[in-house]
């Protein structure tokens, strides 16, 4: 056969073009074939932007309640026991439960594991008619959580109210108050929460401290409103099904957050050991936003502290990736600071509000998520990308 010979010269440029090109791009992995590369692509983005979700929720004041788990009549109580407190208190423990009854026996009127933010309160304990010392009991579980604060950071700093001077020391406001210093603190705060003009008698300082305790950060006070109260509620309701569900997460979240400071941790130090200072300005903030987002319970400020070096770790990256100017990455991660914090923090908490007024705790919830999901990738990346443009 003579085909090849009498093919027309266009064939060949048709035919070479393809080789060419392939030259100038990195040769394609022979392991990974088109389709499984584009999977894993898409696998590795919603993968990436899952992680940013857990990293906003981590940032953010908290206004996701508890888990309510029991009766109708008994969630009614406790979320009416919840509604009492100041937001940043209410959103302390992770689930309360009502069980039918305690193994421990029916004096135990209720449990808290602190470390894991799970409460437990005994329905054989109380005459369902008198809802008021149902509702003492939720509030003397939350004190507990707001004296052991929970979370791993907190856990292992050991931070407690009840180590404050007052506690543990007479003026008590119940014979149980006295046990121990724990008890004090749980006790003063659910006579402080239901009755304080008691616990002003009994003891002005103890009930000083509770105010003290009561009074929102800027930040957790920005969140106190209708809007992310019932947005918070009905992402709690989500998990009423699955609690142990919502510990998980809690648990993955915090492990996430652990681990993102732990990984930038280690490049850092790489980086200084092989004199790479960009890997370590990079592992800098990486372990900055970790540990930012792992204190932000307690230091609420580290929280937006934190969106600012992830998008300023995202700006950075992508100056590296476009082979940018010393000069340019200076200018991309700050750039991604700034674009990184307005997508990562503002957008959400913005999102859940503006949500909230078109469509309720629904609308709210979408606009947390899709906040959560996109706002700081796209908010550092956009806001580089521009620095980036603008300093060519
Ligand atoms: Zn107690």
């Amino acid at each position: 056969m003579q085909v090849t010979a009498k093919l027309p010269p266009t064939w060949n440029v048709k035919y070479r073009l393809p080789v060419k090109s392939q030259n100038d791009q990195p040769a394609p992995d022979p392991q990974q074939p088109r389709g499984p590369g584009a999977l894993k692509k898409a696998l590795d983005y919603s993968g990436e932007r899952l992680l940013d979700l857990g990293y906003a929720t981590s940032a953010l004041p908290k206004f996701i309640y508890p888990t309510v788990v029991g009766t109708p009549q008994q969630e009614a109580m406790t979320w009416a026991a919840l509604d009492n407190l100041p937001m940043h208190e209410a959103v302390r423990p992770i689930s309360i439960e009502t069980m039918p009854s305690f193994k421990e026996g029916p004096n135990l009127l209720g449990v808290n594991r602190v470390a894991i933010g799970h409460i437990r309160i005994n329905a054989s304990g109380y005459d369902m008619e008198f809802p008021s010392q149902f509702q003492e009991t939720v509030t003397h579980e939350v004190g507990h959580s707001n004296d052991y604060k929970s979370g791993m950071f907190s856990m292992l700093t050991r931070q407690h109210g009840s180590s404050h001077s007052h506690f543990g020391k007479p003026g008590f406001v119940s014979d149980y108050a006295e046990t121990q210093p724990a008890e004090d603190f749980a006790e003063t705060y659910r006579v402080h929460h239901h009755n304080p003009q008691q616990l002003e008698r009994i003891n002005p300082a103890k009930a000083e401290e509770m105010r003290r305790l009561d009074q929102p950060h800027f930040l957790e006070k920005l969140v106190d409103k209708p809007a992310y109260r019932e947005t918070g509620k009905y992402v709690a309701r989500a998990f009423h099904s699955v609690p142990l569900a919502r510990a998980g997460l809690e648990l993955v979240r915090q492990v996430t957050v652990a681990n993102l400071a732990i990984m930038g941790g280690s490049e850092a130090i790489q980086g200084v050991v092989k004199g790479d200072w960009e890997r370590a300005a990079e592992g800098t903030l990486l372990a900055g936003a970790g540990a930012g987002m792992a204190m932000a319970p307690t230091l609420p400020w580290l929280g937006v502290a934190a969106t600012a070096a992830l998008g300023a770790n995202r700006g950075l990256k992508l100056a590296q990736e476009q082979g940018a100017s010393p000069a340019q990455k200076v200018a991309a991660s700050t750039a991604g600071a700034v674009g990184g914090t307005v997508g990562g923090f503002v957008a959400p908490l913005a999102l859940v509000q503006a949500g909230y007024s078109l469509a309720g705790p629904i609308g709210g919830t979408v606009g947390l998520v899709v906040g959560g999901l996109f706002g700081g990738y796209y908010g550092g990346k956009l806001a580089a990308q521009a620095a980036l443009s603008l300093t060519k």
